[in-house]
């Protein structure tokens, strides 16, 4: 196969506007030809392979998805365009190696070196053995022996109140869990929309959702780019965002909070904050002002290596522009991955009220989404109560308002589990091994469980560990709605239409309702396929309706911002009482790194996403693995003159955990004491066997965390997973 550079692949993917409206009307006009008496062969339906979920209209002909487009009357998603991952749908969707039948695990010998030697079984099968072994220890040991690891999404949410166990985990304390707990500790909501277009003055730290290439967020920074928005990044790295920006800014990795405290410090000195905003909508400047008097421009330049002049002058630009705003979200400096995480994503919330750009045109603002009835409001359910009740991984309740979010778990999970007296099962629905810091233990932990329920579309390196594996639907095989949380300005919602099935998989409702019937916990076995037409029907919609709408309702609504705030004071709260009384710092403070480099370990290490690759989830996909097969490690110059290798060559990067072996990339575009590589690499397990042993899980070589860890830095710790990038390396000529 040819292989595209990677500027010929940019270019393919971002440029061509003109050849790719002609594709656009050529498809159309071939789909709409193509009509046909028996039905309609056009379906429309959400991408769910990232929060985007950009709208897309698919074509299905004798069985095979034939063209895919991003649907036109997306206008806040798609906008008629997927991204690249986004058009990798069909051949997800005809992929050979996805799961076709549930297997059964025949070799009880658990490790990378033994082969499950699998047993085809029939869902009957699979679904008597599952519920045979939870309900054992239910009965035996009670529900809370049941761990599963899940997103809170809705059917996940049934399964774990209908078995009532409080031991659901989620991997967003190793992902974006800091910002929604800052955000809705001091503004009282989540901020999930970025209205770039309209703002003047843009910073990020460690921002680069443009080079993840999200939809939504490259269309928005660029539409800043051509309103001439002013645009400066810090980062450790030139990413993506990075070069697009007018000013990179080479931070010290972790140290982002020290300059975000400087410009706070800066814009209250020098009353550069926006006075009416502040004054009606705000609490607690008396005590923000003298907190941040320390926070000099001078004390952060010696954290963070950013010149007091360059904080000064940026941070008077932005308290003087109007309107700016931070661009941030999920894992940038905020993210929970170093120790002053959780504050830096504290201080972002403070300093976008402090300009008065906070749910404001040309800043960032909270999803409006239209109220959709709960799975227990549809069937009338009442569930047993685990509210209060302790989990296994939180006996203290020492991070609240992350398991209250229902987002948190992954950093502590194998040392809960190595730490735990209680035999129990657990159900994994579609998460990996690669999905946790330090896999070896988690692995270790793993074969500590009595029995593991894996539910995932592939055979995963967590599958090798499972009893049982469910394969699920591919989502473009599932029908009902998608409502639009990713920069709802107003209610959305879009319309999924399933294409049909190739395997004998289920959707993941059957699969949970599967469970709970075998575990002879009948009331709350529902039949799923009664879910979508309630819910749309509250809503006033049905699928026809959607259709005719052109997959999309858009309910039209003008922005209203708001005005009465959810926190205890209906204001923004400068000084949080939410986080005081979690017994979190209730304004961001500094604190010393969990680790800094030393001469063993002289090297910060940070991670990034390739454009084309979302978690693993396209890892299997043999075009987007041809743009770039394996991860690298990313040096600088000066690096590669001291260690004598060039691009290509390998080296091995090993920390206190653990060590992986790459090759080299050298560039200018990164700090000398800081190596980057990229995630989603690294896989083991055979089925995948496009991705299988291509490049390192850089995992392997970060740190997962304690309980006890927890414990001692709980001030700090409101989104759990704190301190696991402030791991150092070496570096050594392989
Ligand atoms: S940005 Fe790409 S991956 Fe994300 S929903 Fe849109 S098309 Fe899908």
């Amino acid at each position: 196969m040819a292989r595209l550079s990677r500027r010929e692949f940019l270019q393919w993917t971002t440029g061509g506007l003109a050849a790719a409206a002609l594709s656009d009307w050529i498809f159309f006009k071939k789909a709409l030809e193509a009509q046909s008496e028996e039905g309609p062969k056009l379906f429309y339906h959400a991408c769910h392979i990232c929060d985007c979920t950009c709208g897309m209209i698919y074509q299905v002909k004798n069985g095979r998805i034939v063209e895919m487009r991003g649907n036109p009357a997306d206008k806040l998603g798609a906008a008629g365009k997927l991204c690249v991952k986004g058009y990798s749908t069909p051949r997800l969707y005809h992929d050979p190696c996805r799961l076709s039948h549930p297997l059964r695990r025949t070799n009880p010998r658990k490790g990378r070196d033994e082969d499950p030697a699998w047993k085809i079984i029939t869902w009957d099968e699979a679904f008597a053995l599952v519920g045979e072994q939870f309900r054992r220890v239910y009965d035996r040991h009670g529900p809370d022996a049941i761990l599963l690891f899940a997103r809170a999404r809705p059917w996940d949410s049934h399964l774990q109140y209908a078995i009532g166990t409080p031991n659901q985990l989620c991997h967003v304390d190793t992902c974006y869990i800091n910002h929604e707990i800052a955000g809705k500790a001091v503004s009282g909501d989540r901020i999930w929309g970025w209205d770039f277009s309209h703002a003047k003055y843009i910073v990020g730290f460690g921002y680069d959702q443009v080079g993840k290439s999200k939809n939504i967020h490259q269309r928005e920074f660029m539409e800043a780019r051509r309103n001439g928005a002013k645009i400066v990044i810090f980062d450790p790295r030139l990413s993506e965002t990075a070069q697009k920006a007018d000013l990179w800014i080479p931070i010290r990795p972790g140290t982002d909070l020290a300059a975000l405290l400087a410009m706070i410090h800066v814009i209250l000195n020098e009353g550069l904050y926006d006075k009416d905003f502040v004054e009606k909508y705000t609490v607690g400047l008396d005590k923000l002002k003298p907190h941040v008097a320390k926070y000099t421009p001078q004390w952060a330049q010696k954290i963070c290596d950013v010149p007091a002049q360059t904080l000064v002058q940026i941070a008077r630009e932005f308290g003087s522009t109007k309107p700016a705003t931070l661009a941030y979200h999920k894992r940038d400096a905020g993210g929970p991955v170093f120790m002053n995480s959780f504050q830096t994503a504290h201080a972002m919330v403070i300093l976008q009220a402090l300009v008065g750009s906070l749910d404001r045109p040309g800043g960032l603002y909270f999803s409006r989404t239209p109220k959709v009835p709960s799975i227990k409001d549809v069937y009338k359910l009442s569930y047993p109560d685990i509210e209060g009740k302790p989990r296994f991984d939180d006996p203290e309740n020492i991070t609240p308002l992350a398991f209250k979010a229902k987002k948190a778990g992954f950093s502590t999970a194998a040392d809960a589990i190595l730490n735990d007296s209680k035999p129990r099962v657990a159900l994994f629905h579609s998460y990996n091994t690669t999905s946790f810091s330090n896999p070896q233990r988690f692995e270790q932990a793993l074969k500590k469980l009595n029995f593991i329920v894996n539910v995932d579309m592939y055979l995963t390196e967590l599958g090798m560990y499972a009893d049982v594996i469910l394969p699920e639907n591919l989502w473009i095989e599932n029908s009902g709605f998608t409502v639009r949380s990713y920069q709802a300005e107003r209610p959305q919602v879009l319309l999924d239409e399933g294409a049909p099935k190739l395997r004998d998989t289920k959707s993941y409702g059957e699969i949970v309702n599967g469970i709970l019937a075998a575990m002879k916990l009948y009331d709350y076995a529902v039949d799923p396929k009664k879910l979508t037409g309630a819910q749309l029907a509250a809503m006033g919609l049905d699928k026809d309706k959607l259709r005719q709408a052109g997959g999309v309702f858009d309910s039209g609504e003008p922005f209203k911002p708001t005005e009465q705030f959810k926190t205890p004071s209906g204001k923004v709260e400068l000084y949080s009482t939410v986080l005081e009384k979690a017994g979190h710092a209730p304004m961001p403070e500094w604190v010393e790194p969990a680790s800094k480099p030393t001469p063993e370990y002289p090297y910060y290490i940070v991670t990034h996403h390739l454009p084309w690759m979302r978690m693993l989830k396209n890892a299997n996909d043999p075009i987007l693995k041809d743009l770039q097969c394996e991860n690298k490690a990313h040096i600088h110059p000066s690096v590669a003159t001291k260690l004598g290798v060039k691009d290509k060559d390998f080296v091995w990067l090993e920390s206190p955990v653990g060590r992986i072996k790459l090759k080299v990339a050298v560039t200018e575009g990164i700090r000398p004491d800081t190596i980057m590589t990229e995630h989603g690499f690294g896989i083991w397990a055979k089925g995948r066997c496009q991705g299988f042993g291509w490049g390192q899980n850089e995992g392997e070589i970060l740190p997962d965390r304690t309980l006890a860890e927890m414990k001692q830095w709980k001030r700090h710790a409101a989104g759990r997973g704190v301190g696991i990038c402030d791991t150092t390396v070496r570096i050594t000529k392989a």
